[in-house]
């Protein structure tokens, strides 16, 4: 094994787990073991909240504007550390070199928002009546937990990190089990930086930490990314325990092209939204519903699909049962009489055999009845529907039951705000094929991508993991005036 044995990490230390139950970490390039992850149990995870709360009076004592040159300082080792992490990052997830590079440069980008998070939370004075203000402050919460996906082991767990961390927190953080290597890096990586000890606590497994972690009564708040039908799961026993939580879940993005739209442009959009990272992007096209004649496009797409060679500039899908669950949703559309245009399926990669690869696929003619329309598919899978009508496509769009992001192309600024305004989704684009909002604004989808108030990135973090104090003040040296009683 290349690796050794994945360890927690516990205030400030990387831990043995004693448990003997144990999942293997395979590269989905090669389809080789990179190291053996031991599944951590309740005790394990009760560990870790003791150090986050040992560690927690210390943390939330210490002033913003000293904590987040912690952030400072990590954002500076990300940028030393971009080639290391990068790679490690392609290695464990199967994404390409270059999908690695920006998913670090994109947690270098979610740290530089933490560093200006002092400036955000200044909280509000007002004088309410005369001699008497009210002001208000954003207090930490306590301990706190993140729950990840294997998609971005590098950039969603940065999601919740520093904006938390910096913010006063003390956390757990549960990494995906199939991808728990490149979190260890950034654990070492915020030592280094100066996190004291017990401020950031990993625990390693599956959903038996997970469960543990909703239950555990000294966890104030959790948040979860991954599917939606996990994403209930938390959801549901983490408000039980009457704590706050946040859980994004699955995708189903739609991409509503008119005939008007510049075909270029679309298609290079079309084909970079549903098959980067493989198409397991949350964020990613899923269903390209065409308006009118737009056979034009549909060409260019098809060409520009057939730029991307797996194992060159498409990386492979996480594992066998992937491969096998997407490809099963190609054959089903095929039996049912979509068309396939571009087909990725049975594909080898020569010196890779034992890799997870699915060539990127365009299916045409699906109609909205049909599995590969309605469901989250997680490849490199675009399904083409045709509609007469803008309101015909909008149906569609609605009637899906997720509602993460959509996006339409066009050059007619009415109808782009007409679509814009009309989606069911919590993130649109406008000639944009994956409208990922930048920070300061928030990342967050609608209906069953997202369960709970707010977003997780950006200023709407802020609420997410803070509690308000409201302070009102009398203060005066004339006495025996009646304020406010
Ligand atoms: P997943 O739901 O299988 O796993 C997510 C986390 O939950 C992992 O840490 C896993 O160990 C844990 N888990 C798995 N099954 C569990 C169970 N039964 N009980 C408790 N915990 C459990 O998701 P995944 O396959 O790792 O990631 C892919 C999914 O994540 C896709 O659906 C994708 O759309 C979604 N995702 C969503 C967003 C978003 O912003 N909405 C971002 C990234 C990924």
């Amino acid at each position: 094994m290349k690796y050794e044995r994945v360890r927690n990490f516990i205030n400030g230390s990387f831990k043995e787990v004693s448990s003997q139950r144990t999942l293997p970490i395979i590269s989905p390039s090669d389809g080789s073991i990179l190291a053996e992850m031991p599944c951590s149990t309740a005790a394990d995870v009760n560990d870790a909240v003791q150090a986050a709360k040992a560690a927690f009076p210390g943390w939330s004592k210490t002033p913003i504007k000293e904590r987040v040159q912690v952030f400072f300082r990590y954002k500076y080792l990300l940028e030393q550390h971009l080639q290391e992490l990068s790679a490690l990052v392609s290695e464990e997830n199967g994404k390409t070199m270059t999908e690695a590079i920006a998913e670090v440069d994109k947690c270098i980008e979610l740290t530089e928002f933490a560093t200006s998070l002092p400036q955000l939370i200044t909280g509000e004075v007002l004088e309410v009546s005369a001699g008497v203000e009210c002001r208000t402050s954003h207090i930490p919460l306590g301990v706190v937990a993140s729950i990840v996906p294997f998609n971005f082991p590098a950039m969603v767990p940065n999601w919740t990190i520093p904006n938390a961390i910096a913010l006063g927190n003390c956390m757990i953080m549960k990494p995906s089990d199939k991808v728990p290597l490149s979190l260890a890096v950034l654990a070492r990586l915020l030592k280094e930086a100066g996190l004291p000890d017990g401020v950031l606590n990993i625990v390693n497994g599956d959903s038996e930490v997970v469960d543990a972690i909703c239950d555990h009564p000294d966890i104030e708040a959790v948040s979860f990314v991954g599917s939606t039908k996990v994403a209930k799961i938390v959801y549901q026993r983490a408000t039980q325990h009457l704590k706050r939580c946040l859980a994004l879940g699955g995708a189903k993005n739609h991409l509503l092209v008119l005939p008007d739209a510049k075909p270029g442009m679309t298609a290079q959009n079309v084909a970079a939204s549903m098959s980067g990272c493989a198409g397991q992007r949350c964020m990613a096209a899923s269903a390209m519903i065409g308006v009118g004649q737009i056979d034009h496009i549909v060409d260019l797409v098809c060409e520009e699909v057939k730029k991307i060679v797996p194992g060159q500039n498409l990386g492979a899908v996480i594992s066998k049962e992937s491969k096998e669950r997407i490809e099963k949703y190609i054959t089903e559309a095929e039996a049912q009489g979509a068309r396939i245009l571009v087909d990725g399926r049975g594909v080898k990669v020569s010196g890779k055999e034992n890799g997870t690869y699915v060539g990127p696929t365009v299916i045409d003619y699906v109609t909205a009845d049909m599995a590969v329309a309605k469901e989250e598919i997680f490849g490199p899978v675009i399904s083409i529907m045709r509609t007469n009508t803008v309101d015909e496509a909008l149906r569609i769009e609605n009637a899906n039951p997720y509602g993460n992001a959509a996006s339409v192309f066009t050059q007619n600024g009415g109808m782009a705000r007409y679509i814009a305004e009309r989606a069911n989704a919590g993130m649109i684009g406008v000639n944009v094929g994956v409208p990922v909002p930048r920070e300061p604004f928030s990342f967050g989808g609608w209906n069953e991508s997202k369960f709970g108030v707010g977003d997780i990135t950006g200023k709407s973090s802020i609420e997410f993991w803070t509690k308000l104090k409201k302070s009102t003040t009398k203060w005066n040296p004339e006495e025996g005036v009646n304020w406010m009683s």
